[in-house]
């Protein structure tokens, strides 16, 4: 498949972009190109902030009823256009088809999960106080999206922000800029007013020039550490911007004595082989304790082996292939690098031809210290797990602290309160009991701790960024009581 370029969506029209150039390449069939295209020019991300500046006063006087409306054509829509966006997809990250599908279809429903939440957004006055509390909208915001997710993530803050009031600049990634513009098709087909809905291609500087700018007054960024890392750092010197990070994770499944072992197995491969384990869920480290880890290894060896990736377009296909040649060629890099020295292979990863192709693979602790350390603090986003034995429940806390990260975690074991006893100690945003760390529910939070978040979950909660809180207190015409001492001299001054 090959796309035309529209160029960006700015102010309620399509405009050639005018910035560097952009291309998608099919990464299950060598690299060839999908979408060739340009990004934005400097000129056009100061257009696309004023367009959302100037939108939003409208926008934020309407009611929530009428923005809602707003979003009635969206189903009908996405019955034309899913298998487009499911295509799309697939070429140009190489997600299974079937995964690709499930992603466009649940456009629709985010929608609706978003206007529940923000007609649930708490009443923060306490009792007897002397007014309300409400929620307004921030104003225009920005929202930069990620590879792996690369419709679902840009929707899931487009939508709680939409329907709050605010406007939106929306940059999609530049692995997925044909899934990005289809996306925005989609949105133009709404009746929104113009300026309300933007969209901006380009690479990680139109980024930059989006997260640092002052014209907004909210960012949702989803993406790597590393990359939130130089958004907060671009926003020092704005306090007044909220900045809400979804970042990386290093999820771990912990599986005790007492776990079921044909229950852990399954959800620890669906977790790490899932989206070729380029989920921010994804399980990435085992830890397990000792009189199950035997049977538990020799299980996982068996059934990964077995995974072999493939196209992604074929419905048998169980997985398909990284990303890009060059997320390949990183993977492997770091994997030679920091999954050697401290860790042996239990099952070694290989590459197929033809595509970004990689097995599974599994490496095992033999010494818990720096090398160990560096390998499980490193997200490596691809089907690699990083496996440990323990002693006992204490232990698998302590290695699960080791990480910088804290996503989404699972607990593999027959006790509800030593399940318990984790969720209220391991750092991390979702505790999955006897499930896999994948598969989230958008009904609930979503968002992580340390590297992964700054504690602004997405998912159910999503309203909250997308608003912030005031107070409004009220006396009635001509009415109060006068203060003992500027009472007299106000009211002798009134009265000459
Ligand atoms: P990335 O950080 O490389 O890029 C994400 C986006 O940021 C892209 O649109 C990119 O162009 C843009 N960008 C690059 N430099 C920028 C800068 N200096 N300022 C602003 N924007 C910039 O991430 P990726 O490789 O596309 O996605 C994979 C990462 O996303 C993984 O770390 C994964 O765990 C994470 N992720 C997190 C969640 C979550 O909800 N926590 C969900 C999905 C993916």
């Amino acid at each position: 498949m090959e796309g035309q370029d529209r160029g960006c969506f700015l102010n309620g029209a399509w405009v050639p972009a005018e910035g560097d150039p952009v291309a998608s390449h099919d990464p299950a069939k060598g690299d060839a190109l999908v979408w060739s295209g340009r990004g934005a020019s400097p000129a056009q991300v100061e257009a696309a902030v004023r367009s959302a500046q100037d939108a939003f006063e409208e926008w934020a006087d309407r009611t929530p009823e009428d923005r809602a409306k707003c979003f009635d054509g969206l189903e009908g829509l996405l019955e034309i256009h899913a298998g487009r966006l499911a295509d799309a997809m697939s070429a140009e990250m190489g997600k299974p088809l079937r995964e690709a599908r499930a992603e466009a279809g649940s456009l629709a429903a985010k929608v609706r999960v978003s206007a529940l939440a923000q007609g649930r957004l708490p009443d923060l006055a306490l009792p007897n106080a002397p007014g309300e509390s409400r929620w307004r909208p921030l104003g225009a915001m920005a929202v930069i999206g990620p590879y792996n997710y690369p419709v679902h993530l840009l929707h899931t803050h487009v939508a709680p922000a939409l329907l709050a009031g605010n406007t939106v600049v929306v940059k999609p990634s530049e692995v997925t800029p044909l899934t990005g513009q289809i996306y925005a098709e989609i949105m133009s087909e709404l009746p929104l007013p113009a300026g309300v809905f933007n969209m901006l291609q380009g690479e990680g500087a139109v980024g930059a020039a989006l997260a640092g700018h002052p014209g907004f007054r909210g960012l949702a960024f989803t993406g790597s550490w590393a990359t939130g890392r130089k958004i907060l750092e671009a926003n020092l010197d704005q306090p007044h911007k909220l900045v809400a990070l979804e970042m990386g994770g290093r999820n771990v499944a912990v599986v005790l004595n007492d776990a079921d072992l044909h229950q852990a197995v399954h959800e620890i491969v669906l977790g790490s082989c899932l989206t070729t384990g380029q989920r921010c869920t994804a399980t990435s480290r085992v830890v397990v304790q000792a009189g199950i880890a035997p049977r538990l290894i020799a299980a996982l060896v068996q059934a990964l082996e077995q995974v072999r990736p493939g196209d992604p377009l074929k419905e048998e296909t169980l997985m398909g292939p990284l990303a890009s040649s060059s997320a390949q060629s990183r993977y492997l890099e770091a994997l030679g690098r920091l999954a050697t020295t401290s860790a042996e292979p239990l099952l070694a990863p290989s590459t197929l031809p033809g595509g970004a192709f990689v097995t599974p693979s599994m490496h095992q602790c033999i010494r818990p210290d720096d090398g160990w350390r560096a390998y499980i603090e490193h997200e490596f986003f691809g089907p690699d797990i990083a496996l440990e034995v323990v002693a006992d429940s204490e232990e698998a806390l302590e290695r699960v602290r080791w990480s910088p990260y804290g996503l989404s975690m699972s607990v593999f074991t027959a006790e509800e309160s030593v399940f318990e006893w984790f969720v209220s100690r391991a750092p991390s945003g979702i505790f999955n009991w006897n499930r896999s760390t994948n598969n989230a529910s958008g009904l609930l939070p979503f968002g992580g701790v340390g590297r992964s978040g700054n504690f602004r979950p997405a998912g159910s909660t999503g309203a909250l960024y997308c608003a912030h809180s005031i107070a409004v207190l009220r006396k009635a015409h001509g009415v109060f009581d006068a203060d003992p001492r500027f009472g007299p001299l106000v009211r002798a001054a009134c009265e000459e």
